[in-house]
């Protein structure tokens, strides 16, 4: 049998730890392929970070010591970064935590009922359950309101066979559906309710919220029977349900696939951010820090390589004078492609970022406009609003979701210097992202175009830009990229939602794919010469 394929995968991720998954976990690309994770930090997880969180006598959460594990204190797992998956739109992560491997390792727990509210300047307030709508001070819920809040569901329900004026709903943007079906953009609705949903489900500090299609909106407000034990999963006029968590943290998942994939024969590397990527002939030569060691640059040659990292950070990976596919590929994964938004996340336990009109602690999640009221920035302008989008934030209450024994808050948002934030006295750990779309239907031109620089000079992109920006986005990418490198076959039934989504996926990621240069002939002879394959280092 012949040497292995050699590659290394950068970016210890849900799509890096996926990828390692993908390769370790059939017979073929074991016996094919010899793969190496390199991760910045010193633990795997990415996006899907969990923070472990104690709580002393007075109610005061601390990040979690070793200390605090030996005298037994209960640790609470807050995810900062992924809170919620769910059956329909996330078949294939279902699927792949029903394998023995997962099973009991991996659990999910469900949040019966979703409890969301928005709050907004001068007593727009109103939330998708009883007791924050029926009351006089929700006077942004009135009735006419309420009916448009309905209809609009109601017609992304109906999206795949109904027509407005004539137009099937399902082919509409959002903005194309509102003008067509006549909704004010002055509405309450609109303005409250409508784009605050628009905002959670893009990312915070999402400029072209109406770019959203119908066509995304329809699994979430739909309750489709046989594929969702409960739904719908989004509301304006009910709290959504069908809603899971991974009970002991996103990362869980994550440890859980490297641990599988490092037990048959994958090599792990933590504290090694990649610096540098260099298409040589016969292979790809990758240098990195390795921080554990006082930061040494060292660098190794592999057949191949699979960027999971966004696409800011390939950029840098790959543009420098060394890179003989740089004219090639930059036009590919250009900022204006890909334009990732960049977001902050803080765990906290400051009470005076909730709004104040909305400080009983019934919802799980709220969204606040009433400090940044008046301010009015480019999406204020856009929409016509008399608040400022980017400058308003997500809250979720630990406290409701994860049952914490004292109020504790996870808020998200866009990076913007306006916004209020919680005091750093009572702020427990934050972080800040840069992150792509939630929804397929984004970048999906630039999505399809990348399949054409994909492998060449033996370098790939997966990750949540290729597909979508989820935790089924990260698995499907890393599903797509094993098969394009690898014997590896799609392991579920074909006859599923779940192949049904990795074939679209697949389809807009390599569906196009016509390289514009062959790696293995014209690409090797192309790029520069140089000597050497053993690992090497130097500072
Ligand atoms: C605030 C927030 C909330 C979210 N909520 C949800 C949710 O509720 N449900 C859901 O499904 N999804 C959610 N997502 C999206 C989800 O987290 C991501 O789509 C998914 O985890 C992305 O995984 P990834 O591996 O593609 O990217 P990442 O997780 O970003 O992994 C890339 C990794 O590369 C590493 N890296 C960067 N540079 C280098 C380098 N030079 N060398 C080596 N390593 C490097 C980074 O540390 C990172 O770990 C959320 C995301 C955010 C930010």
């Amino acid at each position: 049998m012949g040497r292995k394929k050699r590659v290394a995968i950068v970016g210890g991720g849900a799509t890096g730890a996926s990828l390692l998954w993908c390769l370790t976990s059939q017979e073929g690309p074991r016996a094919e392929i010899d793969a190496t994770l390199f991760h910045d930090e010193a633990t795997v997880g990415g996006h899907s970070l969990t923070i472990p969180v104690c709580f002393d006598r007075n109610g005061r959460g601390r990040l979690t010591t070793e200390q605090d594990r030996v005298d037994g204190n209960t640790v609470y797992p807050v995810d900062i970064g992924v809170q919620f998956i769910c059956e329909s739109i996330y078949p294939n992560v279902y699927r792949q935590l029903a394998l023995p491997e997962f099973a009991g390792a991996v659990r999910l727990k469900r949040h019966t009922a979703l409890k969301m509210s928005g709050a907004f300047g001068h007593g727009r307030i109103w939330g998708n359950f009883g007791e924050y709508q029926a009351a006089p001070r929700f006077q942004c819920f009135d009735t006419e309101t309420r009916g448009l809040a309905e209809r609009f569901e109601r017609d992304v329900r109906r999206a795949p066979w109904l027509r407005v004026e004539g137009r099937r709903v399902a082919t509409m943007t959002v903005g194309e559906y509102l003008d067509t079906a006549g909704y004010r953009r002055d509405s309450s609705f609109f303005r409250y309710l409508l784009l605050p949903y628009l905002s959670v489900i893009n990312g915070y500090g999402t400029i072209d919220l109406l770019e959203t299609s119908m066509s995304d909106l329809f699994p979430l407000y739909t309750r489709i029977p046989g594929l969702q034990s409960d739904g719908p999963y989004v509301s304006f006029t009910e709290p959504g349900r069908g809603w899971d968590r991974f009970e002991d943290g996103a990362t869980r998942w994550i440890d859980a696939m490297v641990a599988y994939a490092e037990v048959r024969g994958a090599h792990i590397q933590t504290h090694s951010p990649i610096e540098r990527v260099v298409p040589v002939k016969g292979g790809v030569d990758v240098y990195w820090r390795d921080v554990a060691r006082g930061g040494a640059l060292r660098s190794a040659r592999y057949d191949e390589i699979v960027l999971t990292t966004d696409m800011r950070t390939n950029r840098e990976l790959l543009h420098h004078d060394d890179n003989p596919f740089w004219n090639l590929q930059s036009d590919f994964i250009a900022e204006r492609c890909f334009p990732l938004l960049p977001g902050v996340c803080y765990i906290h336990q400051d009470e005076e970022l909730l709004a104040p009109e909305l400080r009983d602690g019934k919802e799980d999640g709220q969204f606040v406009g009433t400090y940044a009221w008046g301010d009015i920035d480019e999406t204020a302008q856009l929409y016509g609003l008399q608040y400022d989008l980017g400058s308003s934030f997500q809250t979720f209450s630990m406290q409701n979701i994860l049952g914490t024994p004292a109020p504790c808050w996870v808020s998200m948002y866009a990076e913007d210097r306006r916004a209020r934030t919680p005091d750093p006295a009572r702020t427990i750990f934050s972080r800040s992202w840069r992150h792509g779309r939630w929804v397929t239907s984004f970048f999906r031109k630039a999505k399809r175009d990348l399949a054409q620089v994909q492998g060449i000079g033996r370098i790939w992109f997966a990750g949540n830009n290729t597909t979508m920006d989820s935790q089924e986005g990260a698995l499907v990418s890393a599903m797509i990229t094993a098969g394009a490198i690898s014997s590896w076959r799609y392991p579920f039934s074909r006859f599923s939602t779940a192949y049904l989504m990795y074939r679209h996926l697949r389809q807009i990621a390599l569906g196009g794919r016509r390289p514009l240069v062959q790696w293995n002939t014209e690409a090797d002879s192309a790029a520069p010469r140089q000597d050497g394959e053993s690992e090497r280092s130097s500072t």
